[in-house]
Parts: C-alpha cells; sequence; structure tokens
C-alpha cells in the first residue's frame, strides 16, 4: 500500500485517459516537431506512445495548423492536446478539428468574448480546458497587485481564470501554474490545491537539458507528488520528447506511484570494485530501454552490498574477481564472466519476461 495520501481532485476525461480523483497520475509529453508536418508529427506521437506517453501535446501557432490536426486526431493512438496562445478562433479551430483537451494560458488571452466561444465549442465536444499559468507569460497587473512573479500572483492567475470558466458554467477543467523555478512551482501548486477542486497538472517550465532539467523537474514534481499533489505530469526538457517520458516515468516510480519499464539499481563503484561495472551498467541501460513490463534489474559492483541488491531484484549481477554471480528472484543460479555479463544478464531478463508473457524483451 502506497502511504501517500493523494488530494482528491475532480475527475476530468482526456480521450479515453482519466485525469484526478484515483486515476494513476499520467504522463504527457509535447512534440517537438512543425504540427503543420503531420507525418513527422505522427511519426514523433508514435515514438511517444511506444515509451508510455498518456497524452500529447500539439502546438497550435497557425490555422494551417489547426486544420493538420484533423489528421493527427484521427491517426493519433494517444489523446492529443492542442496548444493555444493569444487566439482564441485557433482554440475553436482546434476543437472542431477533434482534439481532446485544449490547452490556454491567461496570461495572453484575455479577450471575454473569445473565451465564452472556446467554451461553448469545448461543451459541445465534451472535452475540457487546461488553464496554464506560466511564470514567464504572467499577466503585468498581476505582477504589480503581488509585487513580482510571486506563488500567490501564479495562483491569483490559475484561480481567475478558473473562476472565470466556472461563470460560463463550465467545469471541466485542469490547472497547471508552472515555473522555471522549482521552488517557485512547488509553493504554487501548494496554494492551487487548497483553492480549487480541479485536477492539477504539474512541471517545471524551461527546466534545461537532461542532465540539469531532470533533477530540477524531480525536485518540483517530485516533492508536491510526495505531498499527494498532482494529477498528470510533463517533465518539460530541451531535448528529445522521448526523454521526457522516460524522465516522468521515473519519477513517478521512484514514489511508487506507477511501475513501467525496468528499474536498473547499480553501485557507484569503489575501490573494491574488480569488475568493468561502468561500461556493464551503462549497456544494460541501453538495452533495458524498450521494455515495458516492471523489472527490477540490479547491476552491483561486489559481495559487499551486491549479493543483497542483486538479491531484492528480478535478476541481478554482483561482481568478484574477474567475473560474476548471477541471481535470479533471490538465487544464486550461477558464475558468469565478466565478457558475458551483459549478454547473460540479457537473456536472463528476456527469459523472465517471456514467462510472464511479455514479449517487449530487451533489445
Ligand atoms: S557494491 Fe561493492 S563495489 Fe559497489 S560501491 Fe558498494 S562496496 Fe563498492
Amino acid at each position: 500500500m502506497n502511504v501517500i495520501e493523494a488530494r482528491k481532485s475532480k475527475q476530468v476525461l482526456v480521450g479515453p485517459v482519466v485525469i484526478g480523483g484515483d486515476a494513476p497520475i499520467s504522463v504527457q509529453s509535447m512534440c517537438a516537431t512543425d504540427t503543420r508536418d503531420v507525418k513527422k508529427t505522427l511519426e514523433e506521437i508514435g515514438r511517444l506512445e511506444e515509451a508510455g506517453c498518456d497524452i500529447v501535446r500539439v502546438a497550435i501557432p497557425d490555422p494551417e495548423a489547426a486544420q493538420a490536426l484533423v489528421r493527427i486526431c484521427r491517426k493519433s493512438p494517444i489523446p492529443v492536446v492542442a496548444d493555444i496562445h493569444f487566439d482564441y478562433r485557433l482554440a475553436v479551430s482546434a476543437i472542431r478539428a477533434g482534439a481532446d483537451k485544449i490547452r490556454i494560458n491567461p496570461g495572453n488571452m484575455r479577450d471575454h468574448n473569445g473565451l465564452s466561444k472556446i467554451v461553448k465549442e469545448a461543451r459541445k465536444a465534451c472535452i475540457p480546458i487546461r488553464v496554464g499559468v506560466n511564470a514567464g507569460s504572467l499577466d503585468r497587473k498581476l505582477v504589480d497587485e503581488y509585487g513580482g512573479i510571486t506563488p500567490e500572483a501564479l495562483a491569483a492567475s490559475a484561480v481567475l481564470a478558473v473562476r472565470e470558466l466556472e461563470r460560463l458554467d463550465f467545469t471541466d477543467i485542469v490547472v497547471s501554474a508552472k515555473a522555471s523555478s522549482p521552488k517557485l512551482m512547488i509553493e504554487t501548486y501548494r496554494l492551487l490545491s487548497d483553492a480549487i477542486v480541479y485536477p492539477l497538472h504539474l512541471g517545471v517550465t524551461e527546466a534545461g537539458t537532461t542532465s540539469e532539467g531532470v533533477v530540477r523537474s524531480a525536485v518540483g514534481i517530485g516533492t508536491l507528488l510526495a505531498e499527494g499533489i498532482g494529477d498528470t505530469i510533463r517533465v518539460s526538457l530541451t531535448a528529445d520528447p522521448v526523454e521526457e517520458v522516460r524522465a516522468g516515468f521515473a519519477i513517478l516510480k521512484a514514489l511508487e506511484l506507477r511501475q513501467r519499464g525496468a528499474t536498473l539499481i547499480s553501485c557507484p563503484t569503489c575501490g573494491r570494485t574488480e569488475v568493468p561495472l561502468m561500461e556493464i551498467a551503462e549497456e544494460m541501460e541501453k538495452r533495458l530501454l524498450n521494455i515495458r513490463e516492471p523489472i527490477k534489474v540490479a547491476v552491483m559492483g561486489c559481495v559487499v552490498n551486491g549479493p543483497g541488491e542483486a538479491r531484492e531484484a528480478d535478476v541481478g549481477i554482483a561482481g568478484g574477481r574477474d567475473h560474476f554471480v548471477l541471481f535470479r528472484h533471490g538465487e544464486v543460479i550461477r558464475k558468469i564472466s565478466q565478457e558475458n555479463a551483459v549478454d547473460e544478464l540479457t537473456a536472463e531478463i528476456k527469459s523472465i519476461l517471456a514467462e510472464r508473457g511479455d514479449r517487449s524483451g530487451s533489445e
């Protein structure tokens, strides 16, 4: 049983994916392609779906992109969210094109008549609207009123937009309030979790490249999820969006909120290591990427902590002098040479997955 007590939010449906309430935390990403290039966008969506992405967002900067959405939505294997800034007419077109959700930014969409037109279309299509506040485009009036881009100002921006939608009798809402500072974003979402009942989409925006961005996202998103706050997540990276999905699942796996794919446990190595552990761990990490089933794999350097960790895992190896001991489900299977360690461990993983009926394997 997970001891994290989740905040109970209202549920909304994005295509067949449930966000909020008791639903699993969904993982989102955003295409980096030009939306007008339908082929490339669909290819990217396919790779994201393979990696486990539940919901994908695409940018709709112009009418041509909204038009392309018709074919993208028809063929996408996962629900598609249309990202709209400035122009309510693009939101209306995107909804008509088949978007499963619309993201609007209250900081740059202030036309009340436009909002009511978006609401009318969203209601007709039975799709939710995400109010997506961003610290970088916060309404100037709120910045002045709160004396800067503060958690209170960000939360107020989101709440004002939510209240406006409620006044239009629309409650199919998801809310986000992202900032590039994990601290600012954490404090903002804490305020929001008390102020509104709608599901929260968590993210640290403009988090950076993979190495820095994953850490910043894990701190921001992970802290909130550990407090039971958050219903859906997106890790934003300056990288292939597939990395965002992998990082998203890594955060959820670390908190035992969702399981997907392999978890590699490997030791940092030290003066006791007598095998080329770093190379072996790196190679194993690559081979584990395509596995969908949860499986714990340990790659340990020596007999001090090695056998203990290797035994806890589904399968693992612990190094000795120029060789490894292979464990499976806590049992020593055999000694293997360091040259064959990667292949033999891979074969063992395949055999465990085959026994469970998962043919995705480790390539
Ligand atoms: S498992 Fe062994 S080799 Fe690895 S860090 Fe610990 S003591 Fe060192």
